[in-house]
């Protein structure tokens, strides 16, 4: 079985990252996302082990001297790691794999592996951003300013990854990300792992 593709999609807070990796992965059976592991308190509406597998900071160092993050990093004062063994045995069954996680992780991930492919999606305006940040409802006042000031930093990053998605219309990104997906299934190395006995055939004679 041919091994999937790791795609990284990092974005500042309130880009729509979420919502658009969920639509993509429902109707991509063959593309999953990787639940990673925080010391954030759950928010309203989350469960442990979908959104994230929430940890104590003394469970989370165990892990990270353990050496289980293919990456980690600290975002907004809390600490966020993705399980390497669940990436590798996920990639290795054939599935496609998304992280959602940070500039910082993003840069670790394309260090251990080259091969990844890096999505950045941006707001298509800072008022758009505040507005989104503040219409989600979850957080106070001093958390969105504090935010907003960490999304323009988030955005500075966005020339290290290989792709860029403007989520102004959700339908319009939802297909670019889609076609994306779709690009990197077609390359031709990808296509004739997937389809090496019909090439076989083709040149048998
Ligand atoms: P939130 O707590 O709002 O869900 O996420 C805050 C930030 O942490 C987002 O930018 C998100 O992409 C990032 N993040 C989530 N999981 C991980 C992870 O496993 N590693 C890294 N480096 N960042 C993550």
């Amino acid at each position: 079985m041919s091994k999937g593709i790791l795609y990284t999609v990092s974005a500042p807070s309130g880009a729509g990252k979420t919502s658009l990796v969920n639509a993509l992965v429902r109707s991509n059976p063959e593309v999953c996302v990787s639940v990673s592991h925080t010391t954030r308190p759950m928010r309203p509406g989350e469960e442990n082990g979908v959104n994230y597998h929430f940890i104590s900071h003394e469970q989370f160092e165990a892990m990270l001297a353990q050496g289980a993050f293919l990456e980690h990093a600290r975002v907004f004062g809390n600490l966020y790691g993705t399980s390497q063994h669940w990436v590798e045995q996920t990639l290795r069954s054939g599935m496609d794999v998304i992280l959602e996680i940070d500039w910082q992780g993003a840069a670790q991930v394309r260090k251990l592996m080259p091969d990844t492919v890096s999505l950045f999606i941006l707001p298509p305006s800072l008022s758009c951003l505040r507005q989104r940040l503040t219409g989600r409802g979850q957080d106070d006042k001093a958390v969105i300013e504090a935010r907003m000031s960490e999304a323009i930093n988030e955005i500075s990053h966005y020339v290290e990854a290989d792709y860029m998605i403007i989520n102004d219309d959700f339908t319009v990104a939802l297909a670019q990300f889609q076609a994306l997906i779709t690009s990197q299934h077609l390359r031709q190395q990808v296509q004739s792992e997937r389809h090496a006995p019909l090439l076989a055939e083709l040149l048998s004679k």
